[in-house]
């Protein structure tokens, strides 16, 4: 007899506001997705300037109400810096970080006009000025306590991994173009991670082996798969769901506050009309 295969899933919202009516339908994707295997939890609150004690509990609250159930402990990404730090140390060893001092106006003079500029997953790509310092240009900008973020240099990241695809479930076999994605930011003087490091971290030491998300994070896969052949971590597999979008076409976004979980509560709507509401198309 054929075992079946479990699939181990998690949600990871920031709590930097409500959940709404597009967090519900993610949530249940992923929790719908697990289903014989496990559901995990992660608050991705690397972003202390953003996240907020009541939103992450607020995110308990919906959830709960909405009737998932997922394994504890939830991680919670702030008490892993620790974690972070040691793949940015190996990334670092192995001679693929750089400090970059320019600032985003830096970048913007270098690159001229932006919106003709190239860009990647994180916006208009890096022009890779900090790339260029000597060794000692380095030394002397980091002594005197220049602030800079660390950013992967991606054509010896390439050189190191040699191609790469994921596999997606709604979007196939995908190569990875990790040069299209330019140098990204890993980490920042104040926030010794990036969301991109964080996550590839989080879903390999949580095991997760069907990571689930909006297609609006589809570009960013290509960065993770990288890092986890940087680090020597499992490939999960992918599933990156469309977009709930509102009656004029617009995704849900945390401003639509009449479309938060706790609203549609407050207004008298029952857990199972909002399920409904965050029905997946089959
Ligand atoms: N924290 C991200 C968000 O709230 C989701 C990250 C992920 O699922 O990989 O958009």
């Amino acid at each position: 007899m054929i075992e079946p295969v479990y699939n181990v899933t998690r949600f990871a919202p920031s709590p930097t506001g409500r959940l709404h009516i597009g967090h519900a339908y993610s949530a249940l994707f992923a929790a719908r997705a697990a289903e014989g295997g496990r559901f995990l939890l992660r608050i991705e609150d690397i972003d202390a300037g953003r996240g907020r004690l009541e939103f992450e509990e607020g995110i308990y609250e919906d959830l709960t109400w909405l009737g998932l159930e997922w394994e504890t402990p939830v991680r919670r990404q702030s008490d892993h810096f620790g974690d972070y730090r040691a793949a940015m140390r190996k990334l670092d060893e192995d001679g693929l970080i750089y400090p970059c001092f320019c600032t985003r106006k830096d970048i913007q003079r270098e690159v001229g006009y932006a919106d003709q500029a190239p860009h990647g997953p994180d916006g208009v790509l890096y022009p890779g000025t900090c790339r260029a310092l000597s060794p000692d240009e380095r030394e002397a900008l980091v002594a005197a306590e220049e602030p800079h973020a660390l950013r992967l240099d991606m054509e010896k990241a390439m050189e190191r991994t040699g191609p790469l695809t994921f596999i997606d479930r709604a979007h196939g076999y995908t190569e990875v173009l990790g040069l299209g994605c330019g140098d990204v930011v890993l980490a920042r003087k104040d926030t010794p991670t990036s969301y991109h490091l964080a996550v590839t971290v989080d879903d390999a030491i949580q095991g997760v082996t069907l990571v689930t998300r909006g297609e609006d994070l589809l570009h960013a896969t290509h960065i993770h798969r990288i890092l986890q052949a940087l680090l020597g971590l499992p490939e999960p597999e992918y599933w990156h769901h469309g977009l709930l979008t509102g009656e004029d076409g617009k995704r849900y976004a945390k401003r639509d506050k009449s479309l938060t979980i706790q609203a549609l509560r407050e207004d008298g709507r029952s857990a199972a009309e909002v399920r409904e509401m965050a029905e997946i198309p089959d």
